[in-house]
C-alpha cells in the first residue's frame, strides 16, 4: 500500500482543475484515471460537438482558453486546452488505474483500491468521476428483436458512419438535439421520441449566450428568474405543443435545481422540427424487427435507433456506504462538496444553468482551500 496526501479520482476537467488548485495551494495530489489518456470523455464524444458555453466561461482556474479559439470551442479544441492545462500545471496522471472502491481505513484515512490490485492510503480523496459515467439505456418490449443498429449517443461519432436512411433519436437533451440535427444535415430521415415534458432555451438571446445570461441572473431565486424569462421563451417557442412537444410545467432553472434536468439548448434543432425535417413521436411502446410502435398508437420503420438518453454518475460502484451517504439520491446534495465532513470531496456533480465547466472551476478552488486548511 502506498501513502498519499490527496488522491483525485478521474482525469477529466474536474480532476485536472482539482489537481491544479491543490498545487496552487502548495499541495500535491495523485490523480488516477481509468482510461489511457486525459479528458477521455471528450475524446469519446460525437465529432461535431462544440461547447454550448462560451470559451470565456468554460476555462478552468488560472488558464483562459486561447485567443484563437472561437466563441464556442470544438471538442478537439477542448481536448487541446485540457492537455495544455495539465502540462502547464505539471499534473501527472496515473493512467489505466480504475478505482473500484473507496473506504475508510482504521486510522480514519481513506483507502483507494484500483482494479490492478493496488491500494493507496490517503488523508483526503476527491471524486471527480463525472456525471456522465455510465450510459442510461431505456428498455422497451421487443427491443432485442430490433433488426437495425441500436446504439447509445456515446457510441455515435458522425451521421456518415451510421449507413442508415431512417434514424430515430430517443431523448430530447443536448446530445439528442445535436445528433438529430447532424443526421438531418447529412440528408437522413430523422424522428425523435420524446417521453415527457421538456424545456427549451436558445443558444443565444439577442446575441447574448444563454449561459452568460444565467451567470448574470445567478444571485436571484431560480423561480423568480424563470418567471422573468418565461415571456421571452414563450415568444420563441410558443409553437412547441403544435410540434408535438409537451412544455414542462416548471421553468428550466427550476428543473435544473430541483430535478437535475437540463434544458435543450437549441442550436438549430427546433428550426428543423418546424420545417418538418425532424418528426416528433412520444415514448416508444414496443418494437418488432424494424417497426417501432409509439405510445400514441402511431408506428414507423427505422434502420437505426440512437439512445440519447443520458448518463448517470454511478457513484454506488465506488462507495460501499453509498446508500446511507446519499439516502436514495445518486449524487451528493446540491452544493455539498464534502457532504460527510470527513475528507471525501466531490467535484463536478452540480448541474447548473451557468455551465458545468465554470462550476467545476469554482468547486475545485473551494475544495483545494478546504484541503489545504485541514
Ligand atoms: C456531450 C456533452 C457536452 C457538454 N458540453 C458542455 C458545455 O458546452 N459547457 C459546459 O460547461 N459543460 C458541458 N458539459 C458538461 C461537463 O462540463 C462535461 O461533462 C465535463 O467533461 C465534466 O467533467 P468531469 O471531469 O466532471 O467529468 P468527465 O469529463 O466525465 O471526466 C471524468 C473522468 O473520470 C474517469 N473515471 C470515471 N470513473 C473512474 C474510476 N472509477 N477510476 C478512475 N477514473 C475514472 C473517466 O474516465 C473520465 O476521464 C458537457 C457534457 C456532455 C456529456
Amino acid at each position: 500500500m502506498t501513502v498519499a496526501g490527496t488522491v483525485v479520482v478521474g482525469g477529466g476537467p474536474a480532476g485536472l482543475a482539482c489537481a491544479a488548485a491543490l498545487r496552487a495551494n502548495g499541495r500535491s495530489s495523485t490523480v488516477l484515471e481509468r482510461a489511457d489518456n486525459l479528458a477521455s470523455s471528450w475524446r469519446r464524444h460525437y465529432e461535431r460537438l462544440h461547447l454550448h458555453t462560451t470559451k470565456a466561461h468554460s476555462a478552468l482556474p488560472g488558464a483562459p482558453m486561447p485567443r484563437n479559439f472561437p466563441r464556442y470551442p470544438s471538442r478537439l479544441q477542448v481536448i487541446d486546452y485540457l492537455e495544455a492545462y495539465a502540462r502547464a500545471n505539471d499534473i501527472r496522471i496515473q493512467f489505466g488505474k480504475s478505482v473500484i472502491r473507496i473506504s475508510r481505513s482504521r486510522s480514519r484515512d481513506w483507502i483507494v483500491e484500483t482494479n490492478d490490485g493496488d491500494a493507496i492510503e490517503a488523508e483526503t480523496v476527491v471524486i471527480a468521476t463525472g456525471l456522465s459515467n455510465v450510459p442510461i439505456r431505456p428498455v422497451w418490449k421487443g427491443q432485442e428483436s430490433f433488426k437495425g443498429k441500436l446504439l447509445h449517443s456515446y457510441e455515435f461519432s458522425n451521421a456518415g458512419a451510421l449507413s442508415a436512411n431512417r434514424v430515430l433519436v430517443v431523448g430530447f437533451g443536448n446530445s439528442a438535439g445535436e445528433i438529430a440535427l447532424e443526421c438531418v444535415e447529412a440528408g437522413l430521415e430523422v424522428c425523435m421520441s420524446v417521453r415527457g415534458p421538456v424545456n427549451i432555451v436558445p443558444l443565444e438571446l439577442l446575441g447574448v449566450p444563454t449561459a452568460t445570461i444565467a451567470i448574470a441572473q445567478r444571485h436571484f431565486p431560480y423561480s423568480l428568474v424563470d418567471a422573468v424569462n418565461a415571456p421571452l421563451l414563450h415568444l420563441r417557442y410558443r409553437d412547441m405543443e403544435r410540434l408535438g412537444l409537451q412544455k414542462s410545467a416548471n421553468g428550466p432553472l427550476t428543473n435544473i435545481a430541483e430535478k437535475n434536468r437540463t434544458p435543450l439548448i437549441d442550436i438549430g434543432t427546433m428550426a428543423q422540427i418546424r420545417a418538418g425535417a425532424i418528426r416528433i413521436y412520444p415514448r416508444i411502446d414496443w418494437s418488432n424487427a424494424r417497426h417501432v410502435h409509439f405510445a400514441d398508437g402511431r408506428s414507423a420503420d427505422f434502420d437505426t435507433i440512437i439512445l440519447a438518453t443520458g448518463f448517470r454518475p454511478s457513484l454506488e460502484t465506488l462507495l460501499p456506504d453509498f446508500a446511507e451517504r446519499f439516502q436514495g439520491a445518486d449524487r451528493p446534495k446540491r452544493g455539498a462538496l464534502q457532504p460527510g465532513n470527513d475528507g471525501l470531496y466531490f467535484c463536478g456533480f452540480n448541474t447548473t444553468s451557468t455551465g458545468l465547466l465554470r462550476q467545476i472551476g469554482i468547486e475545485a478552488i473551494s475544495i483545494a482551500r478546504s484541503i489545504a486548511q485541514r
